[in-house]
């Protein structure tokens, strides 16, 4: 069974190396691995804090692969030699005012309902915890299962694994897509029994994709700050507020994010958001003013018509997608890897990704 597998973000890696230790030959077409959103992420595991109103079928996709994430590093440091930043650490859900504050009781009781674990804490006991909160927060709720990982050290490692799991990587962008077959962009075809449409944002690009395809798939921009300074960070968890999250590193670097944006392609960093983004990050974290500011940049986070991804085939049964994991893509890595390479093995679609099938816009598009 030969697979051809176009994108080789995190998404795109994760499933080439999945498949490839199942016995598979895969070939990655990407001229640039890593170096789309994935290269960009702040790397938050957090189906709890991430959790939108109307969206209890993703969330359980979320929570399976945070589940999961603990084997998936292990296997994975294994393979590669190379440590994932992963850290269970927990998030802070942080209130600065009493607006804030009032939305965050009806996540928490949204989220209660749910069955999840959400601990909501007085302005007190949540300083006690992260010292480093500025002294006028209004209160908060600790989620001890949302963690993180460094999605630029993840994709590293998996580049590794799948070198050493023998997939061939291509350093080539695809132009188009045929029955199975990717047209590269000098006119040469890769063959395989099955094609994997894995291109983040770019994915509705390519020439010859189902019509039905080709609309779905949409870039939303993000932008990110990295900053560093000696000594330990000022939180130990991740924060998020209402406009704003740090992710605390153990190397002494905190990534605040991120903006939301619908700009097509651009990926241009403007100074108006970097702005906000610091204004956020210092009102919550006083001592982030102290830090070095090492990084800006934007990235494009693959969106769909209901912000849920794109698992499986398509009207072409031997096309798969593996694409639309808008802001969980680095969360939802080890579930997508798993089920698409059983998919690509058994051809069939493990229960846990029935419900993302992308023909569930087949009737809306036609
Ligand atoms: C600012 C920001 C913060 C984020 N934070 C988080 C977070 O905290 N947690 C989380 O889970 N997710 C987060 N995300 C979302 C996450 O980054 C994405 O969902 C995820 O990276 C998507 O992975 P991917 O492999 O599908 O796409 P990408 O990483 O974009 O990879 C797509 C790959 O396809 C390649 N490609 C494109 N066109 C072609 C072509 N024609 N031929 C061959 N190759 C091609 C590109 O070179 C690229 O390597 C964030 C995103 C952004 C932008």
């Amino acid at each position: 069974m030969r697979v051809v597998v176009v994108g080789g973000g995190v998404i795109g890696l994760s499933i080439a190396w999945r498949a490839a230790t199942r016995g598979l030959a895969v070939t990655v077409v990407d001229p640039e691995p890593g170096r789309g959103a994935s290269g960009v992420a702040a790397g938050m595991l957090a189906p709890v804090t991430e959790v939108h109103y109307g969206e209890e079928e993703l969330l359980a996709l979320n929570l399976e692969s945070a589940r999961r994430y603990p084997r998936f590093v292990a296997d994975l440091e294994e393979a590669s030699g190379i440590r994932t930043g992963y850290r269970a650490s927990g998030t802070v859900a942080v209130a600065r005012d009493a607006d804030d504050l009032a939305a965050l009781d009806e996540l928490v009781d949204y989220q209660r309902g749910l069955g999840l674990d959400v601990e909501r804490l007085r302005s007190r006991e949540l300083r006690r915890l992260e010292p480093g909160l500025a002294p006028g927060v209004r209160g908060g709720a600790v989620v001890a299962g949302d963690h993180q990982v460094d999605p630029r050290r993840l994709v590293a490692a998996l580049l590794i694994a799948c070198r050493r799991a023998g997939v061939t990587l291509r350093g080539e962008r695809a132009a188009g897509i045929r029955r199975r077959s990717v047209i590269l962009s000098g006119g040469q075809a890769v063959d395989g029994d099955a094609v994997v449409m894995a291109a983040g944002a770019w994915s509705s690009g390519l020439e010859g994709l189902p019509a039905e395809l080709a609309a779905l798939v949409r870039p939303v921009k993000g932008q990110i700050v990295r900053l560093r300074g000696a000594g330990t960070p000022a939180i130990s968890r991740n924060v998020r507020g209402a406009e704003v999250y740090l992710v605390p590193r153990s190397e002494e670097e905190v990534v605040v994010g991120a903006t939301v944006e619908e700009r097509g392609f651009d990926v241009e960093v403007t100074a108006g958001a970097v702005h906000e983004l610091l204004r956020a990050a210092i009102e919550l974290v006083p001592d982030v003013t102290e830090l070095g500011l090492v990084e800006t940049a934007a990235g494009l986070r693959p969106g769909t018509p209901d912000n849920a991804p794109l698992l499986g085939t398509t009207a072409w049964d031997d096309l798969v997608l593996a694409t639309g994991h808008y802001r969980n893509g680095i969360l939802l890595a080890p579930v997508t890897a798993d089920a698409v390479a059983e998919l690509l093995a058994t051809g069939v679609a493990p229960t846990e990704i029935v419900a993302f099938s992308p023909r569930r816009f087949e009737r809306v598009l036609t």
